[in-house]
This record gives C-alpha cells, structure tokens and sequence, in this order.
C-alpha cells in the first residue's frame, strides 16, 4: 500500500472539494494523507467571507467540508501563510503533491481617473467587510449619503445593493458582522443605482437571484420596461436559455408596481463609468451612455466596484492574467492549482466540485513513488496554528454565542478573538 501527502493551500470550496476528490479515489492500496493550509484562523474561505448572509442556504455546503475535514486523513493548519511562513519550495520538497487553492482575492480596477478618492471601494473589500473577515473589519466605509453607485452587473454586484438597501434589522437573524450591521442601522443610504456597462441581454446576473429581488419585503426593485424591452428586440430570436431565464426575470421586476419603501435598488444599463469625481471624497460618477459620445452624471457619496476579481500573487508561483499560469491544474512538477486561482473568477460555489476532481485524476495519474521527507509540523515549530479542533472549538463557539440572538452564528472578527475561542 502506497501513502502520498498532499497539502493543499487554501481552505476555501475549491481546497475542500479538491480533497474530497482525493478521499474518493482513495483504495486499500492506495491512501493519501491530506495537510490543509490556511492563511486565517477560520476555513471556508468565501463560505464564510464571501456569501452574502442573507442566503443562509448556499453555506449549508460547509457541511460537506466538515465530512472531508473529520474523515480522518485530514489535518488543518490555519493561520499559516504561504510565502510567509512556508515557502512553496518547502512544500513541494515535502509533499508528493500541493493544491494551490488560493482564489482570487483583489478586486480588478476600473481604471478611471478618481477611483482611489475616499468613498470608492471595490466588492472585495466591501463584502469581507460585512462577513467579519478580520483584515476588512476597520476599513473606511461611509454610509452617510444617501444615493450609492455599484458598479457591475453580476451576482457580486447583487449582493452588494442587497446588503446595502435591505431593511438593516432583516439582518439581525443573520450571521453578518455586528460592526456592519450597526453601520446598516445608521446609513442614510437609500437608493443604490447597480449600474452595466452593456444591456440587460448581456448581465452576468443567474436569474435565481435576480427573482428573488421581487420578493423582498422592504425594498423598491426598479427596472425600467423601456430598457427590457429593448433588450428583448436586440437579443433576437436565437435567444440563450440562460439569457432569456434572465430576460423574463427583468421582465417580472419591470412590471411590479412601485411601492412606498423607503429603500430603493435601480438598475441601470449601457452606462460606462468613465470618471469619479469630488473634492477629497466621491461626489459624483459621470458616466458615457454606452455607444455614443452622451454623458451624464449620477451624484452619489459611495462607488462599490463589482467587477470581478484576480488573484493575489504568492511568492514562488507562476501568473499569467490574474491566475496562476496552468495547464489544466498542472502548474509545474508535482504542484496544481484548484477553483479560482486556475480558471478566474467564474461559475457557483458547486463549480469547483467538478473541477477539483478533474485536477485531482491528472494529480494521481502521474504520482511518483511516495517520498518520506518530514513532517509540516517540524517547520512550525514555533508557530501557533489553528488545527481542526481549535477550529472545531471556534465554531461552536461562535454557534453558541448566535443562538440566544437568533442568528446561526455570531462571528468572531479579530485573529486574537478567533484563536482565544479556539483555546489558543
Ligand atoms: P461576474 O459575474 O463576472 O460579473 C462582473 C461584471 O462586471 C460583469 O457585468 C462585467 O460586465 C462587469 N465589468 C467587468 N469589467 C468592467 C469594467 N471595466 N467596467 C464596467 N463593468 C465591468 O463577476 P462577479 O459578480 O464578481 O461574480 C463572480 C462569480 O461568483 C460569478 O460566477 C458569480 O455568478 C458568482 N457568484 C454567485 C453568487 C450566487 O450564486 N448567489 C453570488 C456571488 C457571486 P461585462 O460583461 O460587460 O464585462
């Protein structure tokens, strides 16, 4: 019988479905014993600091990664950077095979002149914000405007005119940050224009999401008919089913009669952002209609971009547009690459299923004879990390603390806080 150490770094769904992929091609003549590196005390990566709270459901996968973690040939080691505190050569010297399963965790930029004025932020700094993610927790929101501007026609963007123009005390049952939701309560913020650059026919948006907007209660969806309408005639005949699921979900939005809630989420479309301005903080975004020389502006006081992602390069790796340089999850020698640092910043949580287990038979296939080169613990000899029963200590810590609240968990925000309920 044969046993191959594999670590993979990044306990987001990508790292966990690369090991359960692992778990399942496992024989009695072949075994593999799996090392999970964690940059945080906590894992779950975007399970915990990326889904939006108020869809409690798509975290219930977290129960998926538990299995993989107590399955017996697992062992977590959170709080561990790579690049910081281990090296990528050490790893690959030590392991028959490492999973890079890092993500993409920077915001891209849109590139125009006043993006970095106070007031303008991107998504992936905003939606670590309101999850408790602790390098996001004291960052500069300003929600004493009353109009903001997302920028972005996908499911980020969504998320983010959600968390922003819910009634804050929907937010009570949920697992969002307290520091947020007690800026929520004080925001003057009362509409958020979410704009495109191109037409409705062409928003990243799934339409689940987008049906649900009509059924929020205390929140204006407004879309304007004119604009779907149109989109319907420039979409033709030959129309996507995914376009069109889309298309009859703006529709329904379309036609809803305005209601009198004090908040107010407005699409609009084929506007490119072209400047943000203001004297020392955002005063206004001016916009180009899409396709022709018109501008016009919209004063708002904060610009959340939501435009997608790359990935933070890490010391020793190869990247290539935002990813690590792959060819089908093969980076180099006996090191791959899972989820959003091989293919961008793409697909739904359960993408990275099938995907992992792609990467993980070609990791198998060309397995060299097991090497026996020490243990990752010897390299942290003197480091505190977080092991899957601090972690285990810390869930059900914060669990606990949730429950009299109502809320499925109470999240701790700072590392220190993190590792003193782990019992660190
Ligand atoms: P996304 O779906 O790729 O959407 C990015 C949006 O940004 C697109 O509308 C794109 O427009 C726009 N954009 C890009 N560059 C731009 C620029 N320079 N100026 C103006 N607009 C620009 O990305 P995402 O929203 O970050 O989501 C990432 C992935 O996570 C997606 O697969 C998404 O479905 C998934 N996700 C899923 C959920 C859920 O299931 N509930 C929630 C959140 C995220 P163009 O098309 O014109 O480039």
């Amino acid at each position: 019988m044969s046993t191959y150490k594999v670590a993979i770094v990044g306990a987001g769904p990508a790292g966990y479905f690369a090991a359960q992929a692992l778990q399942n091609l496992q024989t009695d003549d072949l075994q593999f014993s799996i090392d999970m590196i964690e940059r945080l005390p906590t894992p779950w990566g975007l399970v915990r600091s990326g889904v939006a709270p108020d869809h409690p459901k798509i975290k219930t996968v977290s129960k998926v990664f538990e299995k993989v973690a107590t399955a017996g040939n697992f062992r977590l080691f959170g709080g561990v950077e790579l690049g910081t505190d281990i090296s990528i050569e050490q790893l690959k010297e030590m392991y028959d095979a490492v999973v890079i399963a890092t993500g993409s965790a920077l915001g891209k930029k849109l590139g125009i002149p006043g993006e970095d004025l106070p007031g303008s932020l991107s998504a992936a700094e905003f939606v670590p914000w309101y999850n408790a993610h602790p390098d996001f927790h004291d960052i500069d929101i300003s929600l004493d405007c009353d109009t903001a501007v997302v920028i972005g026609a996908g499911n980020v963007a969504m998320d983010v005119a959600r968390m922003l123009t819910l009634e804050p005390s929907e937010l009570d049952p949920t697992d969002t940050a307290d520091h947020a939701i007690s800026a929520f309560k004080k925001s003057s913020i009362r509409e958020v224009i979410i704009s495109a650059r191109r037409g409705p026919e062409h928003a990243a948006f799934t339409s689940p999401e987008l049906r649900e907007l009509p059924k929020l209660e205390h929140t204006n969806v407004l879309i304007s008919q004119a604009d779907i309408a149109a989109a319907i005639v420039r979409a033709g005949e030959e129309i996507e089913k995914d376009t069109k699921s889309n298309l009859d979900a703006m529709l329904l939005i379309s036609e809803k009669e305005a209601t009198n809630h004090d908040r107010t989420m407005k699409f609009q479309f084929l506007a490119t952002p072209v400047e943000i301005k203001g004297s020392g903080k955002v005063e206004e975004v001016v916009f180009q209609k899409t396709g022709s020389d018109e501008k016009f502006s919209i004063k708002c006081g904060l610009v959340i971009t939501a435009i997608g992602y790359e990935a933070a390069c890490i010391a020793g790796l190869p990247y290539e547009r935002g990813k690590v340089l792959n060819r089908d999850g093969h980076v180099s020698e006996n090191l791959y690459v899972v989820g959003w640092a091989k293919r961008g910043p793409s697909g739904v949580i359960g993408t990275n299923k099938s995907d992992a287990s792609d990467v993980i038979k070609l990791l198998v296939s060309s397995l060299k004879p097991a090497k026996n080169n020490g243990d990752v613990s010897d390299l942290l000899a003197d480091k505190k990390f977080v092991s899957q029963s601090h972690w285990e200590a810390i869930n059900a810590a914060e669990v606990a603390a949730g429950e009299p609240l109502g809320k499925p968990r109470k999240k701790a925000v700072l590392r220190e806080e993190l590792l003193g309920l782990g019992g660190l």
